[in-house]
């Protein structure tokens, strides 16, 4: 049966939009490869209101089953290979050959790691390289690592880092982080963790695994840093192979451009959260919780009235 909305995506943006959806007593299939998006990499999530401290996968589960508890949102775990609009509205292939159809499409798609792009990083994915340091950091006690960047998931992943390894490396490009002052206090206090500025990685060397980093300018005066796990995190790039096919507008970052109302260029397509140009593409719960609930707004208001600029609210 067709649905009114298939939201593409497990993630903050995509299950705070069902349970819009589904209190505006709309048909709504959620589907995704993976359950809870970037917000499991979390480790501890402190700006989500109402929670002084919760990890990431703790709240990624009390969305979903939020979402979940309505009957009338399905569930579906698939890989979503095309979305083709058709005369009623949309039709998503998956990976088995299996269709759903739905009159409208919400992609939550989030976003990927970004790669650094340098000798070894490809070699050694997986044999000491990771994308992320909360997630990873785990393997890696009494050794020691290098986080690579200077934003929030770098300077956050470093102050975890530092909790089981016994050395920790924080390399960035300039000399100034931009990650919120309240991790950057926290990797101060650490004293196994050692800042390298102004510095980039040239190399990443190892035989089976990683034993270290090819830096542009020694350090400590060593060339090649010994580590025993490189983790890269200098940001991310939004997830938009399927919108970018069906012909969605993106900005000159590769998001997809939405409406205040979360509209993408083809009606009855929108977007929330890190995969849209919304919210000065600051990537956080809280707004990709508001990008998903102004989305099933919009939604309602486009199958009610065929207009997804104005919302509900008119
Ligand atoms: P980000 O904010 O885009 O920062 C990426 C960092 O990597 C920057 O410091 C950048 O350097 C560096 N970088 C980029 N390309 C590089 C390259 N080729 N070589 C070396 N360094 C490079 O990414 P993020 O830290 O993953 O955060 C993404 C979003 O998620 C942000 O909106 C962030 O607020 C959010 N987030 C929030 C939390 C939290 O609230 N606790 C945790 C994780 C992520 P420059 O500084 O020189 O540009």
């Amino acid at each position: 049966m067709q649905k009114d909305v298939a939201i593409i995506g497990l993630g903050c943006a995509a299950y705070t939009a069902a349970i819009y959806t589904a209190r505006y007593k709309l048909d709504t299939l959620i589907v995704g490869e993976e359950e809870g998006g970037m917000g499991v990499t979390a480790a501890e999530v402190g700006n989500w209101p109402g929670e002084v401290e919760i990890n990431g996968p703790d709240l990624m589960d009390k969305f979903k089953n939020h979402a979940l508890s309505y009957d009338l949102v399905e569930h579906k775990i698939a890989r979503v290979e095309s979305v083709i609009k058709n005369d009623e509205g949309f039709t998503l292939t998956y990976q088995n050959g299996e269709t759903s159809t739905a009159k409208t499409v919400l992609f939550a798609t989030g976003s990927n790691k970004r790669h650094l792009g340098v000798t070894g990083e490809e070699e050694f994915a997986g044999k000491g390289v990771t994308y992320c340091a909360t997630c990873d950091a785990f393997f890696y006690r009494g050794k020691t690592v290098a986080v690579l960047g200077g934003g929030d998931s770098a300077v956050e992943g470093a102050a975890i880092a530092a909790q089981v390894a016994e050395k920790v490396y924080l390399i960035h490009r300039r000399n100034e982080f931009r990650a919120e002052p309240f991790w950057v206090d926290k990797v101060n206090e650490k004293d196994n963790i050692e800042f390298v500025l102004n510095t980039n990685v040239l190399e990443i060397v190892g035989e089976q695994t990683v034993t270290g980093i090819k830096l542009d300018k020694p350090f400590n005066e060593e060339e090649v840093l010994p580590v025993n796990g490189v983790f890269i995190e200098i940001g991310s790039l939004p997830a938009t192979a399927l919108p970018k096919e069906m012909g969605c507008d993106l900005d000159e970052k590769g998001h997809i451009k939405v409406d205040s109302g979360m509209q993408s260029s083809i009606p009855g397509i929108f977007g929330a959260g890190d995969v849209t140009n919304g919210s000065n593409r600051f990537a956080q719960f809280t707004t990709a919780a508001g990008e998903g609930a102004v989305a099933a707004n919009s939604i309602f208001g486009y199958l009610q009235s065929g207009d997804g600029h104005s919302g509900a609210m008119g």
